[in-house]
């Protein structure tokens, strides 16, 4: 590619809207124009850096047996009333009406539409399992897009879902995605590590993030420095099982979980009956209150936390409202919030007012728990104070604190989809039994962004070599001194040749102007032709270490290699 010719804008003054260094490095060296907040152009050189993830991605998940397919991003409402997530999913779904005035949805995630599509054309466990994926644009109307392509409201998505006749079908598709998604972010070049998401159930291994190591991660890992053990500690969750269960829980009286999937309802149901409701989720945004509802799903217990995400926010309150609601500040959960909510939860846990706890039952509830009475706390606790240098809870190593980039997730979801609309096979007896599902995310445009977090000096962003726009930048110093043009372009069409993505920097720019340039680029290897052209001789230099060499036209390629 010839640089003169190319859709390159850099600048040297840093966006005023970029408050980090890969969101100003993006923007200032050409990658990226925010359309609107949270919506964004890739230019040229962004746009082959978003395929690289692709291309790696699709490398790493066909390895791994999976299919791609492509899914609509537009969504009839209907499926998702099937799961309840029409109501359930929030402010953060982008909702539309044809001009029949039928609503739709665009797709902020797929289960409901690969769901129905398994469902209608795949019946006989002779087909299963079966990983369907694909690379997508998604949609998410998130209150505070921010940091680029990190949180926007339009981004790209892997998603992946697989389908398994058993529990040990779905556990072997699972270990098969954290096996892909581990070799994915390494390729992609990220300093990363997988975490277990739901942290309050310590050992737990329904659900991991892959978070890559960033300052201005959202999420904090606490991790052991000794052994592998790593978790999301704003995911930890009080999980009350079963076996956390104390004596005393027998006296606990259980209620039917009330039905509420409005404020309204909320309300009518308190009227009537002041505590025997279900979870409920308070936090503060701003002066306003977010109250939210977990409803009951005990199918699996790691799908829990997937129904917090998804169920909680129900809308907003007033303190006076919340008052008035009589809402036990009990259970309280420092969950998957959005990032600016600041969890009032936090300095409540000690004063817990009322707790009502899951009865392992569909649709039960015990009322008025007191935890470490009525449920072992332990796990809990532990990782809610825990503070760097504590004991880990797996081997007794030393616990560390991090900040990560949540770039990848992956979920074992059980049966709770393929229940809510019926998703069922055949088995070899010729019974009919629910399949068993596992989804599978990775931010596509988020790890293109999280790359450029990670690799970067003061000059401008160190691209890794499977990410790199291109491999090699080609520079003539002076491209009116014919020698120089003449040998930069020969370089150029003998790397074109041997299979590497180059950039010529052909324009009749100043020297110091297109080092500049091509150090805010930050291509892997730059290769200048100078004065010594006329000897056949240039300076090849590697952008990481700065490292140059004067090398001999004809021993390029090897050297290049
Ligand atoms: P977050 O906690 O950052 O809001 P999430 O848990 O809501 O992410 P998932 O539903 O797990 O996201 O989606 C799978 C992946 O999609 C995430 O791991 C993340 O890499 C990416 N992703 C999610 N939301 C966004 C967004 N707004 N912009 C860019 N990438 C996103
Ligand atoms: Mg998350
Ligand atoms: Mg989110
Ligand atoms: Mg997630």
């Amino acid at each position: 590619m010839k640089q003169s010719t190319l859709l390159l804008p850099t600048l040297r003054e840093v966006p005023a809207e970029a408050e980090i260094i890969s969101h100003k490095l993006m923007v200032r060296a050409g990658l990226l124009r925010q359309l609107v907040s949270g919506v964004y152009t890739y230019l040229p050189l962004g746009y082959r850096v978003l395929r690289n993830v692709q291309r790696i991605v699709r490398e790493e998940m066909d390895r791994a047996g999976a299919q791609e397919i492509s899914m609509p991003a537009i969504q009839p409402a209907e499926l998702w009333k099937e799961t309840g997530r029409w109501e359930a999913y929030g402010p953060e779904l982008m909702r539309l009406k044809d001009r029949h005035d039928r609503d739709f949805v665009l797709g902020p995630t797929h289960e409901e539409v690969v769901t129905s599509l398994v469902r209608d054309n795949l019946n006989s466990y002779k087909k299963l399992p079966i990983n369907l994926y694909q690379i997508q644009t998604k949609y998410r109307d998130e209150v505070r897009p921010r940091f680029g392509v990190i949180r926007s409201r339009e981004f790209v998505m892997k998603d992946a879902y697989s389908f398994d006749t058993s529990r040990e079908g779905l556990d072997a598709s699972y270990d098969s995605m954290y096996g892909a998604y581990s070799r994915i972010f390494t390729r992609a070049g990220l300093n990363f590590r997988p975490v277990e998401a739901d942290a309050g159930a310590i050992g737990g291994k329904g659900t991991h993030e892959f978070m890559a190591l960033s300052e201005i991660g959202e999420d904090t890992i606490a991790y052991c420095t000794s052994c592998d053990y790593a978790a999301n500690l704003e995911k930890a969750e009080v999980v009350y099982k079963q076996e956390d269960r104390v004596a005393s829980a027998g006296e606990l009286e259980k209620v039917p979980t009330p039905d509420v999937k409005t404020i309204e309802q909320l309300m009518n149901h308190f009227n009537f009956e002041a505590r025997s409701f279900i979870k409920a989720l308070v936090f503060k945004a701003d002066d306003r209150f977010v109250i939210g509802l977990v409803r009951g799903d005990h199918e699996l217990n790691d799908v829990k936390l997937k129904n917090i995400v998804d169920a909680n926010v129900l809308e907003m309150a007033s303190e006076a409202e919340l008052a008035q609601l009589g809402l036990p500040l009990g259970f309280i959960g420092p969950f998957n919030l959005p990032d600016e909510i600041e969890v009032y939860a936090d300095s409540l846990v000690q004063d817990m007012i009322d707790v009502i706890a899951g009865a392992n039952e569909v649709d039960m509830h015990y009322r008025n728990v007191v935890p470490g009475r009525d449920f072992n706390v332990k796990a809990y606790a532990d990782l809610r104070n825990v503070v760097e240098g504590d004991e880990c809870p797996r081997c007794g190593g030393h616990i560390a604190f991090a900040r990560g980039i949540e770039v990848g997730h992956v979920f074992k979801l059980g049966t709770r989809y393929s229940e809510k609309m019926g998703a069922k096979f055949l088995d070899v007896n010729g019974k009919e039994q629910l399949m068993v599902m596992g989804c599978y995310g990775i931010g596509v445009s988020r790890t293109a962004a999280a790359c450029v977090e990670q690799n970067n000096d003061e000059n401008g962003i160190i691209w890794p070599w499977e990410m790199a726009p291109f491999h090699v930048h080609v520079v003539p110093v002076n491209v009116k001194n014919e020698e120089q043009k003449q040998l930069a372009e020969d370089i150029y069409s003998k790397l074109c040749e041997a299979g590497y993505d180059v950039l010529l920097d052909d324009r009749a720019e100043r020297a110091g102007v297109k080092f500049k340039d091509a150090d805010l680029i930050g291509l892997p290897i730059r290769i200048t032709v100078g004065a010594k052209a006329g000897e056949g001789i240039v300076e090849c230099k590697l952008r990481r270490s700065g490292e140059g060499q004067d090398i001999h036209m004809d021993e390029l390629l090897a050297h290049v290699a």
